[in-house]
């Protein structure tokens, strides 16, 4: 068959890949650990299932407005006001379906053919991918383990071309947990207006950061620079709303409109009875969210307290999200040679999946979520430790 050239660059997306093969082992009866996938390992909310359960009762299961029901679209703008107690109009603001179709709108709405977008490096998987399919060239500017996975102006400028046009912006990070302080955010932001970059903030885990850190947002550059910056977020991360798809994007109305246009022309509008869940989760308490953000904090405390004892590996503490991203190559060299064939084989031999750090852009390293049990999580660390360890001896 004759596919498009934009194939040409199309991988499958890694996590989603991993986490098919960690759930067709589970079916086959392999008693398998995935700390591959970030996916929170709660339960949606009772009062979030309560309202969608009462939309379908109530038969609200025809369409809606593109951009989403008004009452979603003012609690998106409520959310902003509610963390960060900026001002957002309901029409700055788009539902979509899960953060990922709000990012990919974005690039199909701004990108033209060869222009490029600057991505720190490490990245999550799909952002290079989603360029691609829209025209533009991916550029990942690296931060090494080092920086803490963080990029510097310096950095970023010189990776800095007449084409460069968009700048991806994501912290906390996916999948390295890195957090940018307020003042190296604030840096950042400002060289990129300097520029003439237009923003995109990547903010999904936003409530997903640890003391000493607090939440924070670009929102707050965005009510001064409107049509420079649209700031991603949704709901699969913060309120374990993975399958209901709810993300949304703030940014300037005009944007919003050919966002809508591309949403009325690709999809049509998100579910609706997950328009009403989310309607819920944005309006209701915020317990359950700082229940998660606690149990995470308390796993990523015991697994940092485990791996830094890890002499053959190297990983910068996360603040935030609920991943480490470990450099391990000392480990490479023996029976494994690269973060694909260490992921294979830590799940061939103790069925424990993982994600190899060369689909984030670096393949010294590999990716852990721990979004799943303490003992779980425990048990996995501890039986890689002792086959790393291995590893790195024969290496
Ligand atoms: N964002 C999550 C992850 O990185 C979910 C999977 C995905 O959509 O990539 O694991």
């Amino acid at each position: 068959m004759q596919f498009s050239e934009r194939m040409a660059h199309i991988k499958p997306s890694a996590t989603l890949t991993i986490n098919a093969k960690a759930l067709e082992l589970k079916s086959q009866g392999v008693d398998v650990t995935s700390l591959a996938i970030g996916e929170p390992n709660f339960p949606t909310p009772a009062h979030v299932c309560d309202a969608a359960k009462q939309a379908i009762d109530e038969g609200f299961t025809r369409y809606t407005a593109v951009p989403g029901i008004p009452p979603l679209r003012e609690a998106i703008a409520g959310y902003f006001k509610r963390a960060y107690g900026v001002d957002v109009a309901p029409d700055c603001t788009i539902a979509s379906n899960g953060g990922k179709q709000s990012l990919y709108n974005l690039f199909a709405a701004l990108l033209n053919d060869g222009d490029e977008v600057l991505i720190p490096s490490p990245y999550w998987v799909s952002y290079p991918d989603m360029v691609y399919l829209n025209g533009g060239v991916p550029v990942a500017v690296k931060a090494p383990a080092s920086q803490g996975f963080k990029v510097t102006v310096e950095q970023l400028e010189a990776a800095l071309t007449p084409k460069a046009k968009i700048l991806v912006f994501n912290s906390p990070s996916n999948p390295t947990g890195a957090c940018y302080s307020v003042s190296e955010r604030d840096a950042i932001v400002k060289w990129a207006l300097d520029r003439g970059l237009f923003i995109i903030a990547d903010e999904i885990y936003d409530q997903l950061v640890y003391e000493p850190n607090k939440p924070s947002s670009i929102i707050v550059w965005w009510k001064q620079y409107p049509d420079r910056i649209a700031v991603v977020n949704g709901l699969a991360k913060s309120f374990a709303m993975t399958g209901w798809r709810v993300g949304y994007t703030v940014t300037h109305p005009d944007l919003v409109k050919k966002l809508s246009q591309i949403t009325g022309q690709a999809t049509g509008n998100i579910c609706s009875v997950s328009q009403k869940a989310a309607l819920a989760a944005l309006t209701g308490p915020m317990d359950c969210v700082r229940e998660m953000r606690e149990a995470f904090s308390r796993r990523r405390n015991m697994a940092l307290s485990i791996i830094d004892t890890w002499k053959f590996a190297v990983c910068p503490h996360p603040d935030g999200a609920f991943y480490l991203f470990i450099d391990v190559h000392k480990c490479f060299g023996g029976k494994v040679h690269n973060s694909l064939e260490l992921s294979r084989y830590l799940l061939e031999r103790l069925h424990i999946a993982t994600t190899p750090g060369v689909a984030f852009g670096n393949d010294n390293c590999i990716r852990l979520s721990y979004a799943v049990s303490d003992d779980a999580l425990k048990k996995a660390l501890t039986e890689m430790g002792e086959v790393l360890a291995e590893l790195a001896d024969e290496a």
